[in-house]
This record gives structure tokens, sequence and C-alpha cells, in this order.
């Protein structure tokens, strides 16, 4: 089997700086743009087959494995297409010059068997391909759509690939072919529009704008769209301007699916508010303890100045979120700008917000509560990234602390009277170690090799600790 060439890396590497899908993106987008894509296509040989092979990472059972890619070739060329993992499959078979589309997604326990695709001519032919990508897929709307009980937006997720690929790591596309490959000319130009949401540059078949790609059309009934955005695209390197008979929604369809229609409910229940408040406070505490003082006085002993006064500046007394002036430096609530729950203390990259916006905002990460133009004005002020806003990394200089000091952590932290406790069923310490596996889950840029829970249960049951039963009256 042959590694497939091209501009892409098709190594079995993990990604190290972001989760974001092969696409190219930019980040101004604002969903009206289009650029075209030249493809040098593959000489597809009379008799010949080429096979394409999508090898996946073993999965964890929590994470999804899929592929997907894009294509073009003539009619009478025979594809045959196997996934012994998932019968449902999004396949598609347009005309040239309009691209195909292919993909799916699953959840899977362990190695997915891997999956094939054939194209297959008795003349010579070409075949042109895009983003053949496969991998282990997760995205924080995946994580939101628990969250919010939402789960009826997990269904059909081989429905939104190939847009849906958010690589975490990526699986092996290689192939098998009779003869060395060969390209010929002239090269095919695909047409890619930006989403406005996730700034990547996506598929769509320009010249017959009902054969969908990656996004939906946004005028049907009502043709033409005379929306401006939606049925007016605006060539990013050459300025030319197309008008569109259909148009197409701003958003891709990953992000028209979670960011768009999939409701947000963030007034939790009860029981979920105090679960909740239970963990901040415990990863208040165990961050305190880890760097041994408070964010407040390690900000003090780091800059010589007070965390409330530099941000209450840095802000100029305003709720980032809706600019109202905020009556005090009292009144500001300082917000997590890189989440609590990846175990970042409070720090000089905080946010200040009002009460209201504070509230609304509770734990959602930054890029589900502000729009991209705010992104773009948060990261200028706290000096993070866009990037690192959106898809916030964990704080690993934590985890390690952690990992270095797991007697400390299970015989001493976790083992707090308050931590035993047991409230509605549930003890807090066990709710702690599972927001600590949570953590190492969402981790790009490093591989744990650990479970909190797995140790948790392996002290548990070898009794070093933890039994709340023990009558330490009756030891002899
Ligand atoms: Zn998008
Ligand atoms: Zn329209
Ligand atoms: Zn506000």
């Amino acid at each position: 089997m042959a590694k497939l060439p091209g501009k892409t890396a098709y190594s079995g590497v993990r990604r190290t700086t972001t989760r974001k899908s092969g696409f190219k993106s930019h980040p101004d987008s604002t969903g009206g743009e289009y650029k075209t894509e030249s493809v040098t296509p593959i000489l597809l040989e009379a008799g010949k087959t080429l096979t394409f092979v999508f090898n996946f990472p073993r999965s964890d059972g929590q994470t999804y494995v899929g592929f997907g890619g894009f294509y073009q070739c003539e009619d009478f060329v025979q594809i045959t297409f196997n996934n012994p993992n998932s019968s449902k499959n999004e396949f598609s078979r347009r005309t040239p010059p309009d691209t195909s589309k292919f993909g799916s997604m699953w959840i899977a326990n362990g190695l997915s068997e891997p999956v094939t695709i054939s194209f297959n001519s008795e003349v010579d032919t070409y075949l042109a391909i895009y983003n053949f990508e496969c991998g282990l897929i997760w995205h924080e709307a995946f994580d939101a759509a628990r969250e919010n009980d939402q789960t009826g937006y997990l269904n059909s997720m081989h429905s939104i690939m190939p847009e849906a690929g958010f690589y975490t790591e990526d699986g092996q596309v290689s192939f098998n072919y009779e003869s060395p490959l060969k390209y010929i000319n002239p090269n095919i130009n695909l047409h890619l529009k930006s989403c406005n949401r996730c700034a990547r540059f996506l598929p769509i078949n320009l010249n017959n704008e009902r054969e969908t790609l990656a996004f939906s059309n946004h005028c049907v009934a009502k043709a033409p769209c005379t929306h401006k955005g939606f049925g007016l695209l605006t060539n990013i390197d050459t300025g030319e301007a197309v008008d569109l008979h259909y148009g197409y929604q701003l958003e891709c369809r990953f992000c028209k699916k979670y960011f768009v229609n999939m409701p947000l409910n963030w007034q939790r229940t009860a029981a979920q508010m105090k679960e909740d408040g239970q963990r901040r406070r415990n990863f208040e505490l165990l961050i305190a303890e880890i760097y041994q003082q408070s964010p407040q006085l390690s900000y003090r002993t780091q800059t010589g100045r007070e965390l409330l006064d530099d941000v209450w500046s840095r802000f100029k007394g305003q709720c980032f979120n809706c600019n109202n002036p905020i009556q005090n430096k009292r009144k500001m609530h300082l917000d997590h700008t890189r989440p609590l729950a990846l175990l970042w203390p409070l720090d000089g990259t905080a946010t200040a917000l009002c009460a209201t916006c504070n509230t609304s905002k509770r734990d959602r990460p930054p890029s589900q509560f502000y729009s991209p133009q705010q992104l773009n004005q948060l990261s200028l002020l706290t000096g993070l990234s866009v990037e690192e806003l959106t898809v916030p990394e964990p704080n690993h200089e934590v985890i390690k602390e952690l990992l270095a000091r797991l007697d400390w952590l299970y015989e001493d932290f976790l083992t707090k009277p308050a931590l035993l406790m047991e409230r509605d069923g549930k003890i807090t310490a066990e709710l702690v170690v599972k927001a600590l596996d949570k953590v190492l889950r969402r981790s790009q840029q490093v591989e744990y090799d650990f479970s909190f829970v797995n140790e948790y249960n392996r002290r548990r049951d070898s009794h070093i600790t933890f039994d709340i039963n023990e009558d330490t009256d009756s030891v002899v």
C-alpha cells in the first residue's frame, strides 16, 4: 500500500495545534466569500482500479470515528464503496463539472475496520479528489448537545460529513493501484465558500447550486435570492462578484446545525446547577492548592499589581459583552476567559463582565457566547489567540502537577470530608474525578494515557482509602 501524495500530510501523527478540520479558513469570513481551488486530477487508466483505504486510529468509545472527502469523475466511472462499520453513509454521485461528496461518522470502542472506495473505468479518464481524510472526530458542539439535553442533534451524524470532519487524531489514507499514479492536465477548478461561523472554506457547486455540498441553499421557493452575502459571493483573490440564483446559507451545514438550529438550554436544572457549582468550587480549590495561593495573591506576587485594577482598566470599566459601564470595581465580575472546567485559574487574561452577562455566560467557552468579532476583540484585550479562545487547551501545568502528586490528590485532597459527602446520591469526589477525565479527553497538545476515574476505583477497591464506613474504633 502506498501513501497518498499531495499537499496534505496524510500521516498518522496527532495534530498538535488545532482541532480544526483540514479545510482552509480565514478569520474575517462573513460567509459571502468564495475562492477557486485548483486540483490536479489523477489519470485513471483503462481497466485499472484505484482503491483508497481509510485506516482509523483506535477509539475510546467516546469519540467519533469518521472519514470523508470530495471527488469529481465522469458518470461512466464505476465506484465501489465499502464501510463495514456503519450502514449509514453520505454518498453523492454528480455529473461533472459538479463535485460529489462522501463520508460518515460513528461511535466505536476499539479499532474500526478500514473503509474503501474504488474507482474503475474501461477507458482512460480523470479523477479529481479533494480533502480525503479520516480519523477520530470531536467538537465541543457534541458536548454542548449532551449537556443541553439535545441528543437528537447527535443522530444521523453521517449526514453532516465531510464538513463535520474536525479530526482530533488523524488516521491514514492510503491507496492501491497496479502502477505508479500519473496526473493529467488540465487542472480541475473546485469552488469553495466561506462559513461565517467556523471561517472554513468548504466546497460548493457554484455552477449548479442545487447540487449542494457543505452549504444548504438560502432561497429555494423564493428564488432568486437577493439577500446580500447569501446570494452574492465575492472572490477573495480577484474581487470578482458572482450572482447566485438560490444562494447559500452563511453557515456551513455543521455550524448551521449546532450554532444556529440547536437550542442551547443554559437554564439548567436545579440538580445540574448544584453539580456545576460543586465542580466549580472544587476545581477552584484544587487549582489554589496546586499553586498554594489564591489567584489574586499569585497575580500580586507575579506582577506587583492588583488583578482587579488591571482588568478594570483594560476593559475601561465596561462590561465586555454588552458594553454597559459597570458601577465600580466591586460590581465587576471577573470571568475565567480560559475555562475553569479546563483547570485554568483566574489570571491576567480574565474578562470584565456585568452581573447579567456573567450569569448568562455561565461556564460557556468564549466561542459559544461571543460573536466572531467579539472574539477578535477579546483576543486583542487578553493576549490570548483567537484559536485559544475558540478551542481552548486544558491547563497542562496543573495536569502535570496532579499526575506528579497522585497520592496527595487521592489521599489528601479527595478525602476531605466535604468531598466524601453524598449529595443527591452522588459523591462529590466522584464528580471531581469524572470532570478531571473530561479535561484529559479535551487535550489536543498532549496525549494522556491516564484515567482519574480508573485510578480512583483502583485505589478504592484496594482499600487504601475512601472507606467512609470504616470504624476506626474497632481497629485492634
Ligand atoms: Zn462552519
Ligand atoms: Zn436568500
Ligand atoms: Zn454585560
